[in-house]
């Protein structure tokens, strides 16, 4: 068993999203598949949706909506710019763009853009500067060549713009993902609180257990990061957006600050964009690629994330092992605990019991440690310590199993509920000893609780394999 401990979360295309492909991505390293709304309809993302399931039940589902954004429309060929040329901008969901006019998905386009501002279109490779107004058009002058292709980023970095948090295309998303077991949905600029409680209204109308991942893209989502980590899921550090709208020598220090406050409030963090974006294109990855998924997997991430490298690159496959490989070799020279602040994050007990359990897997040298979970609190509070043993959760909910595939060193497998202790014990060993090579004088640490009608852990024992094999088969006889 060498597992990686930090999680990859890949981006899939309908175009390429057979079963044997996602099989190739998931013996590879990957834990969740992301879908991008920005790239698809509904039907698309229902067949990305129905392979992964038949792959198998563990991989988790992330839809990404996009919320507050403006990008182009869709093209018939990509758009050439040259320097120094003025385009036609105008509001225009739904039309067409062309050489001719350029479409946004703000209707208000040409009204509410200052004159003086940048438009920084496809993740800032174009740039022009907004010169005039011409009754509903906006006249753009070209600061450099560059290629204006579908459904591009629009950003218009220190304008802002009263955006609703959610489109209808958001909603439509939303239903879908509701109605199919998605688990995650990670909507796109999260400015503040408000933005989240909308998000999760639209999923409460549904009365769906889907989870939100906040993604952080502009400088108000950095500004009210506190409020929004108190009714979120998880964050992703959206870089793409993020550098645009920031300078992006202010992005590594940020990417930091996000992920050492995700971890002291016990919730995953992702760290998106241009991870191995060489690899779109070539079968090795650049030397500054491989130091910044080693910078942020020291920096202790629980995810890192693939986004045209798996959805219309040459190398997807190549692109996850990659990833895998790199996850390993970091992994294996960080420090094997983290001191992360305690928390009371789950109660007093199971939370100082999650605390005991990693540092004490690690002083004893234990293989692993075993738990059980419900809601999967207790789990990513264990999690938060970052300890070299992977946790191997047993979920009593199959949806808890798959949010777990976004939590640092852990690995969920369903079981049923069971009456006590032992037969919870009983049942792992077995089901673990399938797919774990397991030997009979490994020691591991067993911690468990969610037997006596309440929730968090209570229970914790270590031993080796084979005596809690023992211990068990002859309580159980007895
Ligand atoms: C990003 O901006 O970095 C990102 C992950 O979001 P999107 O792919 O929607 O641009």
């Amino acid at each position: 068993m060498n597992r990686k401990r930090t999680k990859i979360v890949a981006t899939i295309s309908d175009k390429n999203c057979g079963q044997e492909f996602i099989r190739q991505l998931y013996e590879a390293g990957m834990d969740v598949v992301r879908i991008n709304s920005a790239h698809l309809d509904i039907s698309g993302a229902l067949k990305i949706i129905r392979n992964v399931r038949e792959v198998s039940e563990k991989i988790a589902i992330l839809v990404d909506t996009k919320g507050p954004d403006i990008r182009t429309t869709a093209c018939d060929t990509p758009i050439t710019v040259e320097k120094g040329k003025t385009y036609r901008f105008e509001g225009g969901p739904g039309l067409k763009s062309s050489a001719e006019t350029i479409y946004v998905s703000l209707p208000g386009f040409a009204r509410d853009i200052p004159l003086g501002s940048l438009i920084l279109i496809d993740d800032g490779d174009v740039q022009l500067k907004a010169i005039a107004r011409e009754g509903n058009s906006l006249l753009c002058r070209a600061e450099d060549d560059g290629i204006i292709g579908s459904r591009k980023s629009v950003n218009i970095p220190g304008v802002r713009i009263d955006l609703p948090s959610l489109t209808d295309k958001d909603r439509e998303f939303i239903k879908m993902a509701a109605g199919n077991n998605v688990d995650f949905i990670a909507h796109s600029f999260v400015r503040s609180k408000q933005d989240v409680l909308d998000v999760q209204a639209e999923i409460d109308k549904y009365g769906s257990d889907l989870k939100i991942i906040a993604k952080i893209e502009n400088q108000q989502g950095v500004d009210n990061l506190s409020d929004i980590l108190e009714v979120v899921y998880g964050i992703m550090v959206a870089r793409g957006d993020l550098a645009i709208e920031i300078p992006y020598e202010k992005i590594p220090p940020i990417q930091k600050m996000i992920i050492s406050r995700c971890i002291f409030c016990r919730k995953p963090v992702i760290v998106a964009t241009q991870m191995l974006h060489s690899m779109i294109e070539n079968p090795r990855p650049t030397r500054a690629e491989v130091s910044d998924i080693a910078n942020a997997i020291y920096s202790q991430t629980d995810a890192i994330m693939l986004s045209g490298e798996t959805a219309s690159g040459k190398y997807p496959v190549e692109s996850v092992k990659t990833m895998t490989r790199i996850a390993l070799e970091v992994e294996n020279n960080k420090e094997k605990f983290m001191e992360t602040p305690y928390l009371n994050a789950t109660g007093e007990v199971s939370s100082y019991l999650a605390k005991v359990a990693v540092k004490t897997s690690i002083r004893i040298s234990a293989k692993v440690i075993i738990a059980d979970t419900t809601g999967g609190r207790t789990i990513r509070d264990m999690a938060s310590y970052r300890g070299y043993n992977l946790i191997l959760a047993q979920s009593y909910s199959e949806r808890t199993m798959r949010e777990l595939a976004l939590s640092y060193g852990v690995y969920a497998s369903f079981q049923e509920k069971r009456k006590s202790v032992d037969e919870f014990i009983h049942i792992a060993l077995k089901n673990l000893t399938k797919t774990h090579d397991f030997r009979g004088n490994e020691i591991v640490v067993v911690l468990a609780g969610n037997f006596s009608g309440g929730s968090g852990f209570s229970f914790i024992e270590v031993g080796t394999i084979q005596y809690l094999k023992d211990r068990v088969t002859i309580h159980e006889e007895s």
